[in-house]
């Protein structure tokens, strides 16, 4: 099959082709596993850590992506859920130990045996993939393929991003950074919670007008002040600046939810301007998303479908990969990005 692997750790900024086309021998699946005809994979900001070192994949080469649709073309001897033919997704998790604290309440997310799709095992930018059955999910059938993909993970953690803000209807929501995610919130915002409004920081004009085309209320650059102040925060960057500065946008006892796997260190300097009375006293909460567990994914599923969510996509060959992830990296961004293999 032919697939777009990583060999190494580089920086994306020194080589624009980290990932190298090349042909593999097609995945068996194991006993609990199925063997997917991949049709389209999304294009996540983790490929960039990954890439770059900042959650380094265990082994190379190494296929990523992790925002995964396509066919079952075989399944395992005790793989008995899907039907040769069904369409399914594969996000983010990919395994678990099912024994632990954590998995028994369902935040298999954080268990220590935590595996990752793409990273830990190898990912969709491929033709084929496999993955246990049960870290699999029936993607609803009024999504195109590639509308699908983005779901997978930067729909499934903002559902889980915004679950852990807490927030009620008629509360305030702020977003900092724009990208995959945080457009698939705000959809997701103005369904369950028509009362709600959405506040959206981003560094880009174009980021700010797209945001407001989607419904926010208002939309501004990283360190301006809300015209409101916020019950709670869901920040998507790679950045520490939009942190500082969303936190005194935050209402007394507000919540600040970082959606972030790993932060870049280049601005980490500007975490010494936090001023405690501005930014954090009167029991303002920081808190992170830490990957998603299965349950985040299914859910997201059924509400995308359920409110008929639309991500705004932008097609990629599979060859076109590494195009993806500079456009990524240098933050051309409109919706979602995502590669279509056929
Ligand atoms: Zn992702
Ligand atoms: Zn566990």
């Amino acid at each position: 099959m032919k697939a777009m692997v990583l060999n190494k750790i580089c920086s994306l900024k020194e080589n624009k082709n980290p990932l190298e086309l090349v042909n593999l021998p097609d995945p068996v699946p194991g006993e609990k596993e199925i063997l997917v005809n991949v049709s389209a994979c999304g294009v996540c900001h983790t490929e960039l850590d990954e890439i770059e070192g900042r959650t380094p994949p265990p082994r190379f080469p190494v296929v990523l992506g992790h925002e995964v649709v396509g066919r079952v073309e075989k399944a395992g001897s005790k793989a008995n859920k899907f039907k040769i033919g069904d369409r399914v997704g594969i996000g983010w998790i990919c395994s678990a130990c099912g024994k632990c604290k954590f998995c028994l309440e369902g935040n298999e997310n954080l268990c220590e045996n935590f595996k990752a799709t793409g990273r830990d095992a190898n990912g969709g930018y491929a033709e084929y993939t496999t993955v246990l059955e049960d870290f699999a999910y029936k993607i609803p059938d009024v999504f195109s393929d590639s509308e699908a993909a983005p779901f997978l993970c930067a729909g499934a953690i903002g559902y889980r991003s915004l679950r852990l803000t807490g927030i009620k209807d008629g509360q305030n929501l702020g977003l900092t950074g724009f990208g995959a995610s945080a457009h698939l919130v705000l959809k997701m915002t103005t369904h369950k919670y028509p009362n709600s409004k959405v506040f959206v920081f981003a560094r880009s004009e174009k980021e700010r007008d797209f945001a407001k085309e989607l419904g926010a209320v208002w939309a501004g650059d990283t360190e301006e002040e809300s015209p409101e102040k916020l019950d709670c925060v869901i920040d998507t960057t790679p950045a520490w600046k939009p942190i500082v500065e969303a936190l005194k946008n935050l209402k007394s006892g507000g919540r600040l939810v970082i959606n972030a796997i790993r932060k870049e260190d280049v601005d980490k300097e500007y975490l010494l301007k936090i001023d405690y009375p501005v930014h954090l006293w009167l029991e303002k909460e920081i808190k992170s998303v830490a990957n998603v567990a299965s349950r985040d994914v299914s859910e997201f599923l059924e509400l995308a479908a359920e409110i008929a969510i639309k991500p705004e996509v932008q097609e990629f060959g599979l060859e076109e990969a590494n195009k993806a992830l500079v456009e990524l990296k240098e933050r051309k961004i409109r919706g979602a990005k995502v590669l279509r293999i056929d």
